[in-house]
């Protein structure tokens, strides 16, 4: 699924950018990487920068036009820091994660970024279905290049994670046993008993102290484990006070 999300650079300068987006993609399970007429071809930064993700660098396809690099994909999502004087269809970037994997089933798709000093054009912009920005600071909204790969493929990553977790429920269960209504009841009046045969709650003046108790216990949420060790503590402090007795 993630093999068909492509990312697309527009005449990059930095060749460091480069590598640095081929390591932001690879560590979210993306590979295909497409350079549209990069200022200069990826060198030694490029592969520095890209650490343990030189393979996607050097399987990056280099095309001439952004029309090549998307010509196969049903779906084209650009990506802008500003919102330009064109009001074009919009995506957050999580709608946007969420809508590259419900539609890669079908066809390739891309999320196409700009130049490091003045982004997409329009023209390239309306190659796009769709334009995504990151709500960042307004008074400083523009990130570097590779980080703006890294947060929205890191939303990829996200809405695929979920949708193989709906998929594949049994691999994610929740094995948290949590105590029936009449198990902490129990609880309760074994509590007041004890705190009453302590001292520390006067039967005839009991006050707000069990309400309270209640509260904690419910925002805690004991689980049927945890109960047990409380009935525990409550069984062991009744064997001692009922000595004394
Ligand atoms: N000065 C340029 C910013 C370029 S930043 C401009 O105003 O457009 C380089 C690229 O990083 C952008 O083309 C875009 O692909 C991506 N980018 C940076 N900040 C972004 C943001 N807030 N939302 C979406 N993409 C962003």
């Amino acid at each position: 699924m993630l093999e068909n999300i492509r990312v697309v650079l527009v005449n990059t300068s930095h060749t460091g950018n480069i590598g640095s987006a081929a390591r932001a993609m690879k560590t979210m399970g993306l590979s295909q990487l497409v350079l549209v007429d990069p200022v200069s071809p990826p060198d030694g930064k490029s592969s520095a920068l890209a650490a343990g993700a030189g393979d996607v660098l050097a399987n990056a396809l280099v095309v001439d036009t952004l029309a090549e690099a998307v010509a196969d994909c049903g779906l084209v999502v650009g990506t802008s820091a500003r919102s330009r004087t064109l009001s074009w269809p919009m995506l957050e970037p999580r709608g946007c994660g969420e809508k590259l994997i419900a539609e890669v089933p079908q066809y390739p798709v891309a999320l196409v970024f700009g130049r490091e000093n003045n982004g997409l054009s329009n023209e390239e912009l309306q190659q796009c279905h769709f334009h995504v920005c990151i709500p960042a600071n307004p008074e400083y909204s523009s990130l570097n290049l590779a980080a703006a790969v890294q947060t929205l493929c890191y939303e990829v990553r996200m809405a695929y994670l979920n949708l193989t977790r709906s998929q594949h429920p049994e691999n994610h269960p929740d094995n948290t046993e949590y105590p029936l209504s009449e198990d902490l009841e129990g609880f309760y009046s074994h509590l007041e008993q004890t705190l009453i045969k302590t001292n520390f709650i006067i039967a005839k003046h009991p006050g707000m102290v069990m309400t309270k108790l209640r509260r904690m216990f419910n925002r805690a949420r004991p689980e049927s484990q945890e109960l047990n060790i409380l009935r525990g503590i409550l069984a062991s402090i009744s064997k001692i006070t009922s000595h004394k007795e």
